[in-house]
């Protein structure tokens, strides 16, 4: 476990320096913005899906270490994924962090298994899942932003 947490660290200190797939995504055709304002968390989640499949997906906007790490890493686990395969790693994702999650659900998270330790955290929970709420918002074509209040 205190191995977790040391990659848990590196990890989101890499991830909140220099964030992945950090951009606006000129062909999207699904986005959502998402809100955390316990923390002042705030970021858009753009999608360009076809045939039922992200073809790519990027993220804007400012907050915390913790929520743009995560929103940086949920975009590289995604991209190439089915909105399917999304929506089941957005289940994983929600459960791991609500200290809920199965071993096997973690597990096929990847990388994604260093944010099991926020369930320690419960502030930090909202953080590290705004991205995955927006997500979902984008995935559903939800055009009202979300929040995770
Ligand atoms: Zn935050």
């Amino acid at each position: 476990m205190s191995d977790l947490r040391e990659l848990y660290h590196e990890v989101i200190i890499d991830h909140s320096k220099s964030p992945r797939n950090y951009r606006k995504l000129e062909s999207a055709n699904q986005s959502a913005e998402g809100d955390n304002p316990l923390c002042g968390d705030h970021l858009t989640v753009y999608l360009h899906v076809k045939d039922h499949r992200i073809e790519d997906i990027s993220f804007e906007g400012s907050g915390c270490a913790i929520s743009k790490a995560s929103a940086s890493m949920m975009t590289q686990h995604l991209k190439g994924k089915t909105k399917q395969e999304a929506e089941v790693a957005f289940e994983a994702f929600h459960q791991m962090v609500t200290g809920k999650g199965a071993e096997a659900d973690i597990d096929q998270l990847g990388k994604l298994a260093v944010f099991s330790g926020v369930c320690d955290f419960p502030v930090r929970v909202k953080c590290a899942s705004l991205a995955w709420h927006t997500l979902h918002a984008a995935l559903e074509g939800k055009s009202e932003p979300t929040t995770t209040e």
